[in-house]
């Protein structure tokens, strides 16, 4: 079975690790969302591909959900000591080691997929992973700031301001242009079946929607879509995913998720358990529903996830 996946960072990466308990035979294509990536300290930082990555395969700080494990930040606490920041982004010297190597790969001219392979070879993740693209996008945001309207970096909205003031746009910077990475389109292609982790439905699966020809290749693709919501009980279960669903007019609902995506990308929806009432309105859009626990607490209840949406997928084929 051929499995392609969109994902952001820490909802997408933990859905994946249940998947990969579910389907252990399973081929899975992870296709990432760059659109957070960000130049700090001239390195290239991918922190999206870069979760999966670490998650996957094993190095992740568990508790924080990005990050390594046992970091330490001496290199941080040097460049602060000569004044150089960002102070507000985290970046451990075990993690400078990665954005190190992949700037020193993009420098000497490898594209961006080329250099996720060369550090999934260390990392083995047990996925293929594909960058949605090799061209940059940027994710930008649109705030309102003393009266005056400015446009900041995703990171610096998400981290640095914590999604305080309100999201007036949110842009994808660069996507118009950017081409599919090589393999995505393939990979879309010659799937058997498409899956929406819980991922951030606007800055993460949005984003690499807004890849031209991505979107078209999966409603195309003629084999089943399946989602699973972030948003349970009316609210993300992590993060601000209300923030940015606001800018774009869409309510933070597990319903209004699943209009917004709409009938002619996803066949199928699963909502949280404490969301079983929604299910009659999202399957009178034209999608299918089920209610089931969609809380990732451990492995086992990611990959429960994973196989109702197997499952699911299955029903909307028939
Ligand atoms: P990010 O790039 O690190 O923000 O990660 P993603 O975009 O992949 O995922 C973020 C989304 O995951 C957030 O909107 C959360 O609501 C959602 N999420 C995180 N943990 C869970 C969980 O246990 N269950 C569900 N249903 N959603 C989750
Ligand atoms: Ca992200």
């Amino acid at each position: 079975m051929r499995i392609v996946v969109l994902a952001g960072g820490i909802g997408g990466a933990r859905f994946l690790r249940g998947l990969k308990q579910a389907a252990p035979d399973a081929d899975i294509t992870v296709i990432g969302n760059t659109g957070d990536d960000i130049h700090l300290f001239g390195l290239k930082i991918c922190p999206d591909l870069d979760t999966v990555m670490y998650t996957l395969g094993g190095g992740i700080n568990e508790e924080q959900g990005w990050g390594r494990t046992d970091e330490t930040f001496a290199v941080k606490s040097e460049l602060a000591e000569y004044g150089v920041g960002p102070e507000w982004f985290g970046l451990g010297d075990r993690d400078f080691a990665t954005h190190i190597v992949r700037t020193q790969m993009l420098g000497a001219g490898y594209p961006l997929s080329a250099v996720t392979e060369a550090l999934c070879a260390r990392w083995q993740p047990g996925v293929r992973l594909l960058p949605m693209s090799d061209d940059r996008v940027e994710t930008h945001v649109a705030v309102d700031v003393d009266g005056e309207r400015k446009a900041v970096h995703f990171q610096e909205y998400w981290v640095r301001m914590r999604a305080s003031v309100e999201a007036r746009a949110v842009v994808p910077v660069g996507a118009e242009q950017a081409k599919p990475a090589p393999g995505v389109l393939e990979a879309i292609g010659s799937a058997d079946i498409v899956l929406f982790p819980p991922s951030n439905p606007v800055v993460s699966i949005g984003t690499i929607l807004a890849v031209p020809g991505i979107r078209e290749a999966i409603a195309d693709a003629g084999v089943p879509v399946v989602g699973l919501s972030p948003i349970v009980g009316d609210a993300p279960v992590r993060g601000m995913a209300d923030k940015v669903l606001a800018a774009i007019g869409v309510e933070a609902t597990a319903t209004a998720v699943a209009q917004h995506y709409g009938s002619g990308l996803l066949d199928g929806w699963l909502v949280d358990t404490v969301d079983a009432a929604a299910v009659p309105d999202i399957e009178s859009a034209g999608i299918r529903a089920r209610a089931v626990p969609l809380m990732m607490t451990d492995l086992d209840a990611s990959a429960a996830m994973a196989r109702e949406a197997l499952t699911l997928a299955g029903e909307v084929r028939a």
